[in-house]
């Protein structure tokens, strides 16, 4: 692979669309608010957070310590028990965890519309 100078570079990422080259030199662009870079920035610079990077830094932090309340880890995916946790954790539940409750609402409904049959039907 042949070596690039900076300028062929800028030139590719312009190419690309990746970048401006203007931004490249210099100090660096300021990252935009809704980032946790831009909420460091106020926090260093004592600025007022706005809701953006709040919300930014709020996820950033849920992604790495796996969210906020004391929440282990799932390891019951495909069961009604994971499906809950899911919803517990907020979150989407998982394609397996999904099917499980499906399942079990299902056979839930399938018993109770038995017991119903029989009760009517008994006389
Ligand atoms: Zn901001
Ligand atoms: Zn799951």
């Amino acid at each position: 692979m042949p070596e690039l100078t900076d300028a062929q570079l800028d030139q590719l990422m312009v190419d690309i669309g990746l970048t401006q080259p203007a931004r490249r030199r210099g100090h660096r662009p300021l990252a935009p608010c809704g980032t946790v870079s831009a909420y460091q920035r106020h926090v260093r610079k004592h600025e007022p957070i706005d809701e953006a990077c709040r919300q930014a830094n709020t996820a950033a932090k849920r992604k790495q310590t796996g969210a906020g309340k004391s929440l282990e880890p799932i390891t019951n995916h495909g069961t009604t028990g994971g499906y809950k946790r899911h919803l517990y954790r907020g979150e989407a539940p998982c394609e397996d965890c999904l099917l499980a409750e499906r399942e079990r609402s299902r056979e839930q409904h399938r018993v109770r519309r038995a017991q119903q049959r029989r009760k009517g039907g008994a006389s």
